[in-house]
């Protein structure tokens, strides 16, 4: 009788492999990126076109690393739309640079899971640290950061933020009310992750408010809203205010809001995925006046801070009621560093358990370009969507839809809707351009977001010409 045999292990990548492989997937980013322009933007394969070309079963046997490599070009690339084009004027930006990239591998390598601190220190305390700078780069209240009350975490995206949120508006006031009789409101333009959130966190009704003439909340009537739903048994728990809303850039009034929010006791939440990146430079600090009296605010550095997808941004003014929510520990997760209180385990900041060091990138990106850098971007884009909105205003064929005050441009074609439509439409299967159509009350308009982290004057200046060209 022989001995029981332990089965091999499978056959992994050597050192020597991955170094030549690296180096050749590291070639093919820097190259796709340095030519992401020549691209047609929008993909224009059909649905089930990708699919075909896969094989219907998993390969059996291992396949070598080239040919997967080879199967980027010719079955990837043809089912891509290139976001990190600059000529990218669609929905919000999503861009990148090569020092988040690079964190993104490195972070990759180190394969950490950072769920507590004591389960890779460095990922917890760079993350609090380069959180507590952005406060300080942005002027934000002094309490947000760790050494605060508040504090920020990274989380994935901005709608798992406001969810999160959410929860802790309703638990708060659960001794108070059955969670159905429980309301949330946020203006008719807030983003779809608001109404989400709420249903994920079975609160009973979210009340969407009027808006002004430039698709702002309206105030007054959050204010009569509450008190219908009070006057009717309900309980308001939480408002969620948008800083650059995602149809046209709308600022609601913080400061308003938050009068509303202190007399009602409502969880005040701002959401400031997009626009929130463009308070690095202090003229776009007034539309976040009033923003030191508010529960929590989210942005999206994966929008407009060259750090790529994902990377969203949470503060809250009080860490206690989110920690108190979210925060279970079993048993496996019990340890010294925990049980000293001296540390922060951001599992208890959100509803994942499991959480990747994302805070390499933002870490990366924010001193590669410094604070100037940041700053110079905005900036740039900003000037760009202003001299575009200039052109746009000042033709005949054209007119503007909404006030642009960050990178955004909302315009329509005068003929109409029809004539709206099908500019889009052209601008799109032209391939060298991504644009937006959208609509808001019964008027087509398209939405150009300038923010891709190379576009230039050179690029808007073809767009130009493409609309001149196409009208
Ligand atoms: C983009 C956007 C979101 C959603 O962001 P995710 O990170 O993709 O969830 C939420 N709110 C606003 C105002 C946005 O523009």
């Amino acid at each position: 009788m022989s001995e029981p045999q332990i089965p091999q292990p499978p056959s992994h990548m050597s050192a020597e492999e991955f170094r030549e492989y690296g180096y050749a997937v590291v070639d093919w980013v820097a190259n796709y990126l340095a030519h992401a322009d020549e691209f047609p933007v929008v993909s224009t394969v059909a649905p089930g076109d990708i699919a075909a070309m896969l094989s219907d079963t998993a390969p059996e046997h291992g396949e070598p690393f080239a040919d997967l490599l080879s199967d980027l070009d010719d079955v990837v690339m043809p089912g891509i739309t290139h976001w990190q084009s600059p000529n990218w004027f669609a929905y919000f930006p999503a861009n990148t640079s090569g020092p988040s990239i690079l964190a993104e591998l490195a972070s990759a390598g180190l394969g950490v899971q950072g769920m507590l601190w004591a389960t890779s220190p460095a990922a917890t305390e760079i993350e609090s640290k380069v959180l507590d700078w952005l406060v300080d780069l942005m002027d934000l209240p002094q309490q947000w950061k760790s050494t605060g009350r508040g504090g920020g975490v990274i989380q994935m995206s901005a709608s798992d933020s406001t969810h999160s949120m959410l929860v802790i508006a309703r638990d708060r006031k659960k001794a108070d009310s059955g969670i159905e009789d429980m309301v949330v409101y946020a203006s008719n333009q807030a983003h779809s992750s608001v109404e989400k959130g709420t249903r994920v966190a079975g609160i009973g009704h979210v009340r969407l408010i009027d808006v002004d003439s430039n698709w702002a909340m309206d105030p007054d009537a959050l204010r009569v809203a509450v008190e219908v739903d009070i006057a009717a048994g309900l309980h308001p728990i939480a408002v969620v205010s948008v800083v650059g809303t995602t149809g046209t850039t709308a600022v609601d009034p913080i400061g308003s809001i938050a009068d509303i929010a202190a007399e009602f006791g409502l969880w005040h939440h701002v959401d400031a995925a997009y626009a929130g990146n463009a308070m690095v430079c202090s003229e776009f600090r007034h539309h976040i006046a009033g923003v030191d009296r508010v529960d929590s605010y989210t942005f999206n550095p994966h929008k407009w801070m060259m750090v790529n997808f994902d990377c969203n941004v949470l503060w809250v003014a009080d860490r206690k009621p989110l920690i108190e929510t979210l925060s279970i520990l079993p048993a496996y997760l019990k340890n010294e560093a925990t049980e000293s209180g001296a540390v922060i385990d951001y599992r208890d900041w959100h509803v994942p358990l499991g959480r990747r060091f994302r805070a390499l990138k933002l870490w990366w990106v924010i001193r590669s370009y410094g604070a100037e850098g940041l700053r110079m971007l905005i900036r740039h884009h900003v000037a760009l969507a202003s001299d575009l909105a200039n052109r746009i205003g000042a033709d005949d064929r054209f007119e503007l839809f909404a006030p642009h005050p960050f990178g955004l441009v909302c315009f329509t074609h005068r003929d109409g809707n029809e004539a709206t439509r099908s500019l889009a439409q052209a601008l799109n299967n032209s391939g060298r351009v991504a644009v937006t159509p959208s609509e808001l009350g019964g008027v087509t308009f398209i939405r150009l977001t300038i923010g891709q982290t190379r576009t230039e004057q050179a690029h808007v200046d073809a767009l130009w010409d493409l609309m001149d060209d196409l009208s």
